[in-house]
């Protein structure tokens, strides 16, 4: 799983690995956030809240989380033994994953600089004041996350970070342990 705050580049890195590391499926999340302009259609099942939670009555999710007023879910995944399943997701599901599952393995994702992120986030048009929430967000819960994190990896580079998650993934597989 990859976790991380908001604009880190855990969206575009997951993606990326998913075509580059065989067995391995992206998991796709709800949520009930609009779609940004020019965001792919499938990057979420984009829902209503009134779905959304009808779907955590129906027990439909492995985790959610409310942040910053929309909620976000990873449905329960189809069982299928021959592919890992990624996770993209904040911090505070890749805690909940970890309360359930203790094997799941927590990748930490965290930008270079707090200029970074936030130049990463003006780039896909999110406006001043949700950047600045983000940030001071994003840096409580990177404290939090580094005390349960299994790795944690710089994303400096888009290729050498991709890189150091596929050995990553590898090394796990040949050790055995589930990503
Ligand atoms: P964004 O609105 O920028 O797409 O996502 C906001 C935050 O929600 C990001 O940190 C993203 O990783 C996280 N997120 C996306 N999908 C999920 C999910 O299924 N569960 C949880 N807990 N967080 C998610």
């Amino acid at each position: 799983m990859i976790c991380g705050p908001g604009g880190v580049g855990k969206g575009t890195i997951a993606s990326r690995l998913s075509a580059k590391v065989k067995g391995l499926s992206l998991s796709r999340s709800w949520t009930t956030r609009a779609r940004r302009r020019g965001e792919p259609k499938d990057s979420y099942y984009f829902v209503t809240r009134q779905q959304f939670e009808d779907a955590i009555v129906d027990d439909k999710f492995l985790e959610w989380a409310e942040f910053l007023g929309n909620l976000y879910g990873t449905p329960k995944p189809e069982s299928d033994a021959h592919t890992d399943l990624l996770l993209e997701i904040d911090i505070q599901g890749a805690k909940q994953v970890r309360e359930k599952d203790p094997n799941a393995v927590i990748i930490l994702l965290i930008a270079p600089s707090s200029e970074e992120q936030r130049h990463r986030m003006e780039l896909r048009g999110d406006n001043a004041e949700t950047i600045a929430e983000r940030v001071s967000v994003g840096q409580n819960e990177v404290a939090e996350a580094l005390k349960f994190a299994d790795k944690v990896v710089v994303n400096d580079d888009l290729d050498r970070a991709v890189s150091e998650i596929s050995s990553i993934i590898n090394s796990l597989r040949s050790a055995g342990t589930a990503s």
